[in-house]
């Protein structure tokens, strides 16, 4: 079913829609995701068909568009992206995981208008990936790149983790050059985090393991040598692009921009307005079929200033960097903290942390990336 095109009905330009498919095989053994395990098909099915419905009822045309998860790629993720087919959407990301693919994965994923893909590769070493808790192995990652990429897709992304506890060096460098052969057009590099109440946590745990944040942070450095070397570029701390193939979607959403969180756990930022869509299928697919809103937790509306800083402050977390000047032109309330945040951000400066660009932007240098997080606390 596609509707039809809603004209001008966007209360305002530049929102982003993200819908979340809270539905996995397995659990792999780092994830605090919402997610869960153990669905069957008609009630996934019903998930989406309410997916859809909230779509509709949203009634903007959105920018870009995300489908997360979970694994969006079992939960009928065409039922949901239906009311999508008429709109001039600039992005269509979806995530897959290897494990979901199908050969007839691809075809479905452009009929639906889906352009952009973003592998969970995570790591192409098979040792590595059984520890994880993959349920694919590097064979099927690489398949499923090359298939996708027959199939018409131009714009792939790669996720990879780096500082898996006992990971061997090699296999860490053997794993980037893998995933720089197989020349996505993106590669996201993720830190492991060790996430309490984990799998893995609980395993670090009963083997007395303590976390050792630096050896991922060399990994993440070694891999962005690897990248740059090979015409990547870093535009945010976890991301790399070759010209052209950033991801629009988390761009904008770090630029400040409304973004609308559809199904069960996603997080949504509109106006003055923040919620979580409580983490309950049964309760979304509930409301929504009721024409209800579902139910929320952690809302909340912050001030103008709250607002204004929390838009404004992730862009020190891309190579872009933050423009001070410029905030405050668009969100004069940011006026009070200029100050403050001009004599923090000389000070990262002057201990070679952060850069000015030529537009007088600050930017984070190599060093300043690892450490950005404590560099932003200091602007709230
Ligand atoms: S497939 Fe993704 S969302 Fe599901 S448990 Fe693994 S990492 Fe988490």
């Amino acid at each position: 079913m596609a509707a039809a095109k809603p004209a001008d009905t966007s209360p305002a330009p530049g929102i982003q829609l993200y819908v979340h498919f809270p539905f996995c095989r397995s659990k792999c053994a780092y994830c605090a995701l919402y997610s869960r395990t153990g669905d069957t098909e008609s009630f996934r099915k019903e998930y989406s068909r309410a997916a859809a419905s909230a779509i509709e009822r949203a009634g903007f045309v959105p920018e870009t568009v995300y489908f997360g998860g979970g694994t969006p790629a079992v939960s009928f993720p065409e039922i949901a992206a239906a009311p999508l087919a008429e709109m001039d959407i600039s992005e269509f990301s979806m995530e897959i995981n290897p494990s979901d693919f199908t050969p007839s994965l691809p075809d479905r994923l452009l009929a639906c208008g889906v352009d952009r893909v973003s592998v969970g590769v995570q790591s192409f070493d098979d040792t590595v990936l059984s520890s994880m808790g993959r349920t694919h192995t590097a064979a099927q990652a690489e398949d499923a790149v090359r298939a996708l990429r027959a199939a018409g897709f131009s714009n792939i992304g790669m996720d990879l983790i780096a500082g898996w506890p006992g990971m061997p060096r090699d296999a860490w460098r053997l794993t980037v050059e893998k995933a720089i052969a197989l020349s996505p057009g993106h590669c996201s590099v993720y830190s492991l985090i060790r996430e309490r109440g984990t799998p893995l946590d609980i395993r670090l745990s009963n083997a007395g393991a303590r976390p050792d944040p630096g050896e991922a942070l060399d990994r993440v450095a070694e891999a962005g040598a690897m990248l740059g070397k090979a015409g990547y570029e870093r535009y945010e701390v976890s991301n790399w692009a070759k010209p052209g193939f950033k991801c629009r979607h988390n761009a904008s959403v770090w630029d400040g921009a409304d973004y609308l969180g559809i199904g069960a756990g996603a997080f949504s930022r509109m106006g003055g307005m923040r919620w979580r869509t409580a983490p309950d299928p049964e309760a979304f697919v509930k409301a929504v079929s009721r024409g209800a809103e579902p139910p929320r937790t952690e809302e909340e509306s912050p001030d103008a200033l709250e607002d204004a800083v929390s838009r404004e402050i992730f862009a020190l977390r891309t190579s872009a960097g933050l423009d001070v000047a410029n905030a405050v032109r668009r969100r004069p309330v940011l006026k009070c903290v200029e100050g403050k945040w001009r004599d923090c951000l000389e000070y990262a400066v002057s201990r070679g942390l952060l850069a000015k660009t030529s537009s007088g932007a600050f930017a984070p240098t190599p060093r300043g990336f690892e450490v950005v997080d404590s560099i932003l606390a200091g602007l709230v």
